[in-house]
């Protein structure tokens, strides 16, 4: 199997060959075709899997394919909430690498850091962004980002923000989205309150464990 089978654009064979990225991983094998077919996503899977790429080049993929707001201004089309700052930070670096050739923007909103430069980030328009659940909140309250757009969005290491304390901000977060959109949910475990949360996210998700 190659990345050339899972159907990918020629804009993101481009970047991945950039990479050194010769064969997929299982989880992307399996989650990629999925995600490019619209149906949402439970991915079982650890950092290590894959598992960011799994996510990021259908995401790319179908923001690339289908054109966004043509007349103004760059509408946040996808949203990935992440535990930590590190987390965000190492997805949006990839999701950089990976869209480099497609003219996609993104923006990580993470906490612990000045808020003006995220708020002119957010101003100057974004595709995809990157967000710890704590600073988002608090860029949503005060009306910097508008997520009535998202298409996409994404809940990665879902147990961990559980864990975290971010589960009140993580249904806030979601209920700002449209409710006709694509959820990717991720979590290594499956305690009852994530089996709760993927029960009122997921519509008949493909599941994927690896
Ligand atoms: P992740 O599980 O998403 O944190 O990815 C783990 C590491 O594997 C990261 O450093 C990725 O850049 C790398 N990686 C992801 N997919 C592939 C692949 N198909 N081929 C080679 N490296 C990969």
């Amino acid at each position: 199997m190659t990345f050339n089978d899972l159907k990918l654009i020629p804009q993101i064979l481009k970047a991945l060959a950039q990479e050194n990225y010769t064969t997929p991983t299982p989880i992307q094998e399996k989650a990629i075709p999925a995600v490019l077919s619209g149906r949402d996503l439970l991915g079982c899977a650890q950092t290590g899997t894959g598992k960011t790429a799994a996510f990021s080049l259908p995401i790319i993929q179908l923001l690339t394919e289908k054109a966004g707001n043509q007349s103004g201004k760059r509408r946040v089309r996808s949203l990935i909430l992440t535990p930590t700052r590190e987390l965000a930070i190492q997805i949006a670096d990839n999701i950089e690498a990976y869209s480099r050739f497609t003219g996609l923007r993104n923006v990580p909103i993470v906490g612990g850091v000045p808020q003006k430069p995220q708020e002119q980030a957010l101003a100057q328009g974004a595709d995809i962004v990157i967000a710890t659940p704590g600073r988002l909140i608090d860029l949503i309250n005060q009306q910097h980002i508008d997520l009535q757009h998202v298409e996409i969005v994404v809940l990665d290491e879902a147990d961990r923000m559980l864990d975290m304390g971010f589960i009140h901000d993580v249904r806030r977060i979601i209920g700002k989205l449209p409710t006709k959109r694509q959820t990717l949910f991720f979590s290594a475990t499956m305690p009852p309150e994530i089996a709760d949360l993927v029960k009122s996210l997921l519509k008949d998700p493909v599941k994927v464990e690896i």
